[in-house]
């Protein structure tokens, strides 16, 4: 069995080098932006391989991998810099689908979000309803075939780009705030949407607010039935805090927060010789390594995927990952100071780099990154649940 896995390494391997190119890797280890063709064309070579939809059944097109395998090829896809694929349709709206979809809800969508060709977002926040979800407002009447949807809903990242958006709508007034929530999908291209772009800290667009306007949504496009949309959003949520938590990529800024090291100087000598340094590089080693034991034991039983340990994998993973993007842009120094947006989305182009290639995105990065703490559900919100599950 071990040598299955390690000849599975090797498998996986030999495909990044052969399918990845040593620019776009850099490009997205480095913190570059990448447009929607880079990423989705590295999905499309993946969906050819049928190396996608990991947590997909196999009769839905998932590559019907043990745990372990999956942890191989996210740990070897992250050392190797492939750029991070958008996971809202293939975690976040697969799971839904798979779980609760309707067999043509399933046949429309499966197949187009496997292979990149359908983008998906999520359409859960509101302005006042984010950690407290539930007390969403944006509100859906039916009227004959259709729901008519009107509202607004906030940080949708990928808005702009997506075909779909699983949104979450208010169906009920009475009773608790939880049971009259209900799931539908929505075409982007439907009449009275608008989309409003949201810069964030890095300076790029990727997230929006979304307004609502008299949309009518087909009632054949709801998910599960009507006010029962929060427990099926339970199962959402869970992949999401997972992924979140980013175990690989953090792995992977370990490994070029030491590259970095060894090559800036401080004082006459390399950064990674400076004992204090080590001293912080060695707590972070610790860390990672302990987070990585917990992954482990949840992807070898996925029903902790809703439990605690996805909220404390949320919770230590992200603080980690922001840990480490900062020690990056500290050891960056004085070149990762000035903010170039445009470098970040379309390459110098003419312009020579100023100071080495690897400071101008590392603080864009580390700023980007500070979200992780918030998005998936915010860190205070992991903390209630795992003192709640834990203390009582
Ligand atoms: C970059 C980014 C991308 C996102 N993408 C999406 C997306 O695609 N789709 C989508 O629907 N949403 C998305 N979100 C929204 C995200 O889910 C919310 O920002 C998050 O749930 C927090 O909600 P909020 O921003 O309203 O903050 P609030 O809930 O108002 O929280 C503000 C602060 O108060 C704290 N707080 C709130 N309640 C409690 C409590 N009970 N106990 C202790 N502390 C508390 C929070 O931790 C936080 O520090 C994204 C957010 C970001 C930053």
């Amino acid at each position: 069995m071990e040598q299955d896995l390690e000849d599975f390494r090797f498998e996986v391997r030999a495909f990044l080098k052969e399918k990845l190119s040593p620019e776009l890797a850099e490009r997205a280890r480095s913190g570059f932006y990448l447009s929607k063709q880079e990423l989705f064309g590295w999905q499309q070579a993946l969906y050819k391989k049928g190396w996608i939809g990991l947590n997909w059944p196999k009769e839905y097109g998932g590559p019907d991998w043990s745990p372990m395998q999956k942890y191989i090829f996210e740990d070897e896809c992250a050392q190797a810099g492939a750029p991070i694929l958008i996971t809202l349709g293939l975690n976040q709206a697969g799971a839904l689908l798979i779980n609760f979809g309707t067999d043509e809800q399933k046949k429309r969508h499966l197949q187009p979000i496997l292979d990149g060709t359908q983008t998906w977002c999520q359409g859960f926040s509101e302005p006042g309803s984010g950690s407290d979800l539930a007390s969403l407002k944006c509100a859906a009447v039916r009227d004959g075939d259709h729901y008519v949807v009107n509202g607004t809903k906030i940080w949708t990242t990928i808005a702009h780009w997506s075909d779909w958006c699983f949104l979450l709508v208010r169906t009920d007034n009475g009773g608790r705030k939880q049971d009259g929530i209900t799931i539908l999908l929505m075409d982007m291209k439907l009449p009275g949407i608008t989309v409003r772009p949201i810069i964030g800290l890095d300076g790029m667009h990727s997230l929006n607010q979304l307004f609502l306007d008299n949309v009518r949504i087909p009632a054949s496009d709801r998910v599960g039935e009507e006010n029962r949309g929060w427990d099926l959003m339970k199962v959402v949520l869970g992949t999401e805090r997972v992924s979140a938590a980013g175990i690989w990529k953090a792995k992977a800024h370990f490994e070029r927060l030491c590259l970095i090291a060894k090559s800036e100087m401080r004082n006459g000598r390399p950064l990674i010789e400076s004992p204090r340094f080590r001293q912080r590089l060695s707590w972070l080693y610790l860390r990672l390594q302990a987070l990585e034991e917990i992954l482990l034991s949840v992807l070898a039983d996925t029903s902790k995927l809703v439990g605690i340990e996805a909220s404390l994998l949320k919770l230590r993973g992200t603080q980690l990952q922001q840990e480490l993007l900062e020690m990056i842009s500290e050891a960056a120094g004085y070149y990762a100071i000035p903010l170039h947006p445009g470098v970040l989305r379309d390459g110098w182009g003419d312009e020579e780099p100023i100071g080495p290639a690897y400071a101008a995105p590392a603080t864009p990065f580390y700023l980007f990154w500070r979200k992780s703490s918030i998005s998936g559900g915010a860190n205070e919100i992991m903390r209630n649940m795992i003192a709640h599950t834990l203390l009582g």
